[in-house]
């Protein structure tokens, strides 16, 4: 295992049944409070490909995805739950256990063909990711990778993005 790995996994805490039972949920807020390892993920995440533009997804990856966009000297696009972006947007919806969720980019955001990389926290089953991704390529942009802190391998959300370049920083 990496170095950034191991550092990672030492500062993601485990959190049962959280939001909701069943659940394990990876809280990301003692990797954000230590700078060395703040420092490391944001120098792995900017170092993986130049682009044009960082798309973070609402809400914890945008305080992963700004960070790196500045550090590539790159600009930042946020992905948005709907009805948060204030100008005209372009939606996706996808699936959840229970229910749906829609999520949105201004239609503008990017200049057509501009390279983008996509960041979250966690890739979980990959229905944000790829919900994300073709966002992303509606509003006329190419997707160069998706990058994420932590990919929660059992459940398989990598199958999801078929033909996606993902990188994970820890593989659990
Ligand atoms: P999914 O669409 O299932 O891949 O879920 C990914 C999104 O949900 C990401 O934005 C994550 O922040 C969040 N998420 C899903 N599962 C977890 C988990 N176990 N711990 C923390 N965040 C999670």
């Amino acid at each position: 295992m990496s170095d950034l790995s191991r550092l990672i996994l030492d500062h993601v805490r485990d959190i049962r049944d959280y939001p909701q039972p069943g659940v394990l949920f990876k809280d990301i807020t003692p990797l954000l409070a230590d700078p060395e390892a703040l420092a490391a993920v944001i120098d792995g995440f900017a170092g993986l490909h130049q682009v044009d533009k960082v798309v973070g997804i609402e809400a914890r990856g945008f305080i992963l995805a700004a960070p790196a966009a500045y550090r590539a000297g790159a600009g930042f696009v946020p992905v948005r739950k709907k009805g948060k972006l204030p100008a005209e947007t372009l939606e996706a919806s996808y699936d959840l256990e229970y229910g749906s969720a829609t999520i949105e980019v201004h239609r503008d955001a990017f200049t057509p063909g501009e390279r983008v990389l996509i960041i979250d926290d966690v890739l979980a089953t990959g229905g944000t990711a790829r919900a994300a991704v073709e966002l992303v390529r509606r509003a006329g942009a190419d997707v160069v990778a998706i990058a994420v802190l932590m990919e929660l391998a059992f459940l398989k959300g990598r199958e999801r993005l078929d033909g996606v370049e993902v990188h994970s920083l820890v593989i659990v």
